[in-house]
């Protein structure tokens, strides 16, 4: 039977054409499954179904408090199957049964999060200075959500967006990235079993140029919140320009792991590494450019290499492996090409810089995308190593002399997502952190954040925010509502009718 893996207006459906695509494991290319490949036009029916939904007000006329209930019950639903979400995330990443499973924790804190948020904080009253005016911001739903999401972590950015589009009473079109679609399949299905109204939760599964592109091009889409690359993120901001629709933008990072010589030694090179290679590296608030003081330079980077030779790469169900494969064999040619060009300008190879292949625990490396960790020292600012993201497992090493240089070399990128500062200082921590011109910093840690907090880019890192109330208040307009309780004549222009 033909996959039915869209999900519009409350049907489950094939897409109009019938075009399907297998999804395989990265870690072994063993299929995964088949899934409906959507066309532009099958969008444009999700669509359709989500602007009928929103303007019979189903999902926005439902008090607040129970729109949380069911983000609760979401919540409740992904933790009673935990392990059959996991899974399904770890066979369409490759990446560790493990990780997947620290995923859905956090993604069961997310709608957690949401699911409380939903009923708090429905406006304010404004004082107009007078008692003749009663004056109030409400918060309504911006309307109808264009969702788009990349394969990394496919359903927690999902969640990011899907908690507050429905804590704020919007309906949505999802489309999650081509080679990930089976949690977000899992979350419809559970979403609908939950009996959200028709129409308010619609998936399309499907290329971006074909599936995606009507979410930000659409006059009936509201808002498009993307996650992905800074180059589809200029696409889609361009092509939502014409029908100044709201645009939310989550893109990629170039993320500086400031180190100084007071740093606790030991525990700077363990979250280094972290830093740089956990996903192998195919986080966008990856640590991939080490910025360490000259002075200890030498003895860090040596320790970071020694450790980084001996990381065990392998397939999802692998005890032994301690990172995955990358997402495609394209996506490997891409990271190759990179490192490559940065060879070309000038840097050494400390390690890595190849394809891992042969075998490795339970693993056979030959099957699957796997990516050698990567360190590249003898870097300069301005080379295209140091400039672009490579997403995936690649560290470069770029030396500073004292503070300021620290700060001008961390940030020198057009991105601005995420940083970290170690150091044993606190006055010099604080004063770093407050000159890093990145959306999250990290002091003596990496790669932690909340649902509580608000994440997001300075600079081409991004539009907007998620998580934290200001990622509910990206789904909410603020209507400002004012009355007039003893209304009179103004005067200002004379009534002439009476003379
Ligand atoms: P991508 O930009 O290639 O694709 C992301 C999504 O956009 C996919 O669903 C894709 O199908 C869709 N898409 C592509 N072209 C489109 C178009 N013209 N119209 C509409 N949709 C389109 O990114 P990716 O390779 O899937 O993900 C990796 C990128 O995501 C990295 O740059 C990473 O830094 C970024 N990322 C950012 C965050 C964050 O929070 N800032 C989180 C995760 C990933």
């Amino acid at each position: 039977m033909t996959a039915q893996t869209l999900f519009i207006d409350g049907r489950w459906e094939a897409a109009a054409d019938g075009a399907t695509r297998e999804i395989r494991c990265p870690a072994d290319g063993s299929p995964v499954g088949d899934v409906s490949e959507a066309s532009a036009a099958d969008t444009e029916r999700a669509i359709a179904a989500a602007r009928r939904a929103f303007d019979d007000r189903r999902w926005a006329s439902v008090p607040a408090a129970r729109r949380g209930k069911l983000l609760g019950r979401l919540a409740d639903g992904i933790r009673d199957r935990h392990e059959e979400f996991a899974r399904a995330e770890a066979l369409d990443t490759g990446k560790r049964i493990v990780e997947a499973r620290i995923d859905m924790d956090d993604i069961v804190n997310c709608f957690d999060y949401f699911a409380e948020l939903a009923s708090k904080d429905a406006g304010r009253l404004v004082d107009a200075g007078s008692e003749a005016v009663v004056s109030r911001i409400q918060y309504e739903p911006v309307g109808v959500c264009g969702l788009i999401t990349p394969w990394n972590y496919p359903l927690l950015q999902a969640a990011w967006k899907i908690g507050p589009a429905l804590a704020a009473g919007c309906s949505f079109v999802l489309k999650p990235a081509e080679l990930t679609p089976h949690t977000a399949i899992l979350t419809l299905r559970l979403l609908d079993e939950l009996g959200l109204p028709a129409g308010v939760g619609n998936l399309v599964t499907g290329a971006g140029a074909q599936a995606g592109a009507p979410l930000s091009s659409h006059p009936d889409v509201d808002m498009v919140s993307f996650t992905g690359g800074l180059v589809t993120g200029r696409v889609i901001a361009a092509s939502a320009a014409p029908t100044v629709k709201k645009v939310a933008l989550e893109l990629g990072g170039k993320n500086p792991n400031v180190v100084f010589a007071d740093a606790d030694f030991d525990a700077a090179v363990d979250n280094a590494l972290n830093a740089a290679f956990v996903h192998s590296g195919q986080v966008c608030s990856a640590g991939a450019r080490l910025v360490v003081q000259d002075s200890i330079a030498e003895e860090f980077v040596d320790a970071l290499v020694e450790r980084a030779q001996q990381i065990r790469i392998g397939g999802p169900f692998d005890d032994a492996a301690e990172t995955g494969p990358l997402i495609s064999a394209a996506h490997r040619d891409k990271v190759h090409a990179y490192v490559q060009a940065g060879v070309a300008e000038g840097a050494r190879v400390r390690c890595g810089g190849e394809f891992a292949t042969g075998t490795s625990g339970s693993s056979d490396l030959d099957a699957g995308f796997y990516y050698r960790m990567t360190v590249l020292d003898q870097v300069r600012r301005g080379m295209s190593v140091v400039v672009d993201e490579a997403f995936g497992p690649v560290v470069t090493v770029e030396t500073f002399t004292d503070e300021d240089d620290a700060v001008a070399t961390a940030n020198d990128t057009i991105y601005g997502l995420a940083g970290a500062v170690w150091t044993q200082d606190a006055g010099k921590a604080q004063r770093v952190a407050n000159r890093l011109r990145h959306g999250t910093v990290w002091i003596n840690d990496f790669h932690p954040y909340l649902p509580q907090a608000e994440w997001g880019g300075f600079g081409q890192s991004g539009v907007g925010r998620e998580l934290g109330p200001t990622g509910l208040d990206e789904y909410r307009e603020a209507k400002h509502v004012y009355q007039n309780i003893a209304p009179e004549v103004t005067g200002w222009f004379a009534d002439r009718t009476r003379q």
